[in-house]
């Protein structure tokens, strides 16, 4: 195949223990999965099926030392949350065989521009803006389920410069990755390289330049990152 320009690169993921890399096709994200997290957030967690929207592939990052801080906002939020990798095709999949098209978790960041969110909600608009931005999906290395199962507990936490900001259990999400796996195969066919964003806990709060971000998931990993100087110029 040849193309009339250069092709994009792919993004990709490490995986714990393994030189190969996991290839990343779509990248869907749950929200307000936690209750104290959907509560923070003027939220009612109990009444709605559970929501998605999407990144672009592109928006993940990894192995990176700093993100700059994006354009146009003013309010940057961290949300750390547990990643779900799929490695097998799946429609229509009930939540008892969801496990099975998973190749591995990891632990993310999804990144949001929360005034620009806020002002998409005010004014009845996509989130876009918010959510899919250049650099918002940062993540860990996968770690692979033939080494981990598939951990339906574990602390998930987040600190910013060395302060906790964000502590929790993967116990509490309000929809499990099973059933969200299922959820979004009803809707859209799942395919080897999809990454699931699960939805973050409580305590999401602003970020700024120079800040160090440090998360992690029991059993599953960490991500460190920092936040730089704007780019965008
Ligand atoms: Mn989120």
């Amino acid at each position: 195949m040849t193309y009339v320009i250069d092709p994009p690169a792919r993004p990709s993921l490490p995986v714990q223990g393994r030189e190969a890399r996991f290839p990343v096709r779509r990248v869907y994200c749950v929200g307000r999965n936690y209750e104290a997290h959907a509560r923070e957030m003027g939220a009612d967690p109990r009444r709605e099926p559970p929501f998605i929207f999407q990144k672009p592939s592109d928006a993940v990052v990894s192995g990176v030392t700093s993100i700059p801080y994006p354009p146009q906002t003013r309010n940057l939020h961290h949300e750390i949350e547990l990643v779900v990798a799929i490695g097998r095709r799946g429609v229509n999949v009930s939540a008892a065989e969801a496990d099975a098209l998973v190749f591995g978790y990891g632990v993310g960041i999804d990144l949001t521009r929360r005034d620009l969110q806020q002002a998409a909600k005010d004014g009845g608009k996509p989130w876009e803006w918010g959510k899919a931005f250049d650099n918002s999906a940062p993540c860990s290395a996968l770690m692979p389920t033939d080494v981990i199962g598939h951990p339906a507990s574990g602390r998930i936490w987040l600190s910013v410069n060395d302060v906790i900001k964000q502590n929790a259990d993967i116990s509490e999400l309000i929809w499990s990755v099973p059933e969200v796996i299922a959820f979004i195969s009803a809707s859209m066919v799942l395919e080897p390289g999809d990454l699931i964003f699960t939805g973050t806990p409580a305590g999401v709060g602003p970020l700024a330049p120079a800040d160090h971000i440090q998360g992690g998931i029991d059993g599953i990993g960490t991500i460190e990152v920092r936040i730089s100087d704007s780019e965008h110029r």
